[in-house]
């Protein structure tokens, strides 16, 4: 090869004309045989959940890597992020991309990843911002009386206190009376996030499955409340997406109202290991204050799977498992069969902080009555073995999905007319 022209700062534009590369007197039909053969890179780089292949040579610049990930994705370069090349901050766009050590140890392409919003597309940039990075969760169905003196202390009441003070509630629909009252978590309770970056994210494929069989089976005896630890924005949209709320709502549920992250306030809950912890918390007492004629501790009950969000109302909340993979878990999910099929038994009893929610799924196997003339939850599974899926896995603690809905079959063409 010409080896003389083997120099890379001789490929590099020239400062007064830096939009013309330097072979621009080339013609097509004239190249420049000068032009050294220079090592490619073939970089990956992770943005929105998708991997994209990123070809720079040793003369490419920050700027033109910058300038490709513009092409590939859309994002301009003064939003881009770029994380995982460089410790701390990347060097200028004139800097030779060879500079940001390109290769890891054994000589493969680094990975690294990119942040940033396409140009059009700013509106859509909600997202849920519960706090998975603080994953410490108490359990208090084990732990409820240190939850209780929680809930005593003074400082937290003078806060629940502020918080109905100073928050009002959009009503959806009105409270009828009568009836009791669910609070929903949206994120991992109802719904998978998880994959809420990927472009092709429709909240109704990533719905917890049996949403709308259990809201269908709970709505005539409990008014509902979604209440989620994010921006309200996300939490509408996902609703409406949901078929939960808005005019194109396939099923009229009574969505009382939404709860967002503003009303959450930190309480300093203890760990096992004696350890103070700080979080965020879901304070039922604000629904009570605002619902007074309607909703009390006594018939509400708060679903959710982080139980340190019912530190102040330990006695109200039914820990579910989280849903997190719901690409996987559509026929073996079963968590909204057994708490639908317990919200229905709770009907009947006369104080939800008499009972030991931690024990819902159990229930099943125990003749608490449910509600005359509803048709029992565990049907659903039985339903769905005729139909083909996998079976449902056996909820934790034994008690067969089978076992109890064997004597259901056929319960729901029973009310079919006689003769
Ligand atoms: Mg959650």
């Amino acid at each position: 090869m010409d080896a003389t022209m083997a120099d890379g700062t001789a490929l590099k534009a020239p400062q007064d004309a830096p939009l013309e590369p330097p072979i621009a007197a080339t013609t097509a039909s004239e190249p420049d045989l000068a032009l050294p053969a220079e090592v490619v890179y073939a970089l990956v780089c992770s943005w929105k959940g998708q991997k994209l292949d990123v070809n720079v040579v040793a003369s490419d610049t920050v700027g033109d890597l910058k300038a490709m990930l513009w092409s590939l994705t859309s994002v301009p370069v003064d939003r881009q992020k770029i994380v995982g090349l460089v410790k701390g901050k990347l060097p200028g766009d004139e800097a030779e991309v060879v500079s940001l050590g390109l290769l890891q140890g054994g000589g493969a392409p680094k990975p690294f990843m990119m942040i940033g919003t396409p140009e059009g597309e700013e509106h859509r940039e909600v997202g849920p911002t519960e706090n998975r990075a603080a994953e410490v969760d108490i359990d208090y169905t084990a732990a409820q009386a240190a939850a209780s003196a929680a809930a005593q202390g003074v400082r937290n009441r003078r806060k629940l206190k502020e918080t109905i003070d100073s928050v009002t509630l959009d009503i959806m629909n009105p409270p009828r009376p009568g009836k009791k009252l669910v609070v929903l978590d949206l994120d991992h309770c109802i719904l998978d996030t998880t994959l809420w970056k990927e472009d092709n994210f429709v909240a109704e494929h990533f719905a917890r499955p049996y949403l709308h069989e259990f809201l269908r089976a709970v709505s005539p005896f409990y008014d509902i409340v979604v209440w989620s630890q994010t921006s309200w924005r996300w939490l509408e949209q996902k609703l409406m997406e949901l078929n939960m709320i808005g005019e194109g709502a396939q099923h009229q549920y009574n969505v009382v109202t939404t709860v967002d992250r503003k009303p959450m306030f930190n309480v300093y809950s203890t760990r096992e290991n004696g350890q103070p912890h700080k979080h965020e918390v879901k304070a039922l007492g604000l629904l009570w204050a605002k619902f007074p004629d309607f909703y009390s501790s006594a018939n509400t009950i708060h679903l959710d799977d982080l139980s340190r969000n019912f530190a102040m109302n330990p006695k109200n909340g039914l820990k579910v498992k989280a849903y997190k993979d719901a690409l996987f878990n559509t026929h073996t999910d079963t968590e909204l069969v057994y708490a639908a099929r317990y919200l229905l038994q709770l009907v009947n009893a006369p104080d939800f902080t008499q009972l030991d929610h931690s024990r819902f799924k159990k229930a099943a196997k125990y003749p608490l009555p449910l509600p005359p003339g509803v048709v029992d939850p565990l049907t659903w599974l039985k339903k769905d073995d005729e139909a083909g899926p996998p079976p449902p896995a056996a909820p934790e603690g034994g008690g067969g999905a089978g076992e109890g809905a064997g004597d259901a079959e056929g319960g729901a063409s029973a009310a079919g007319p006689s003769a």
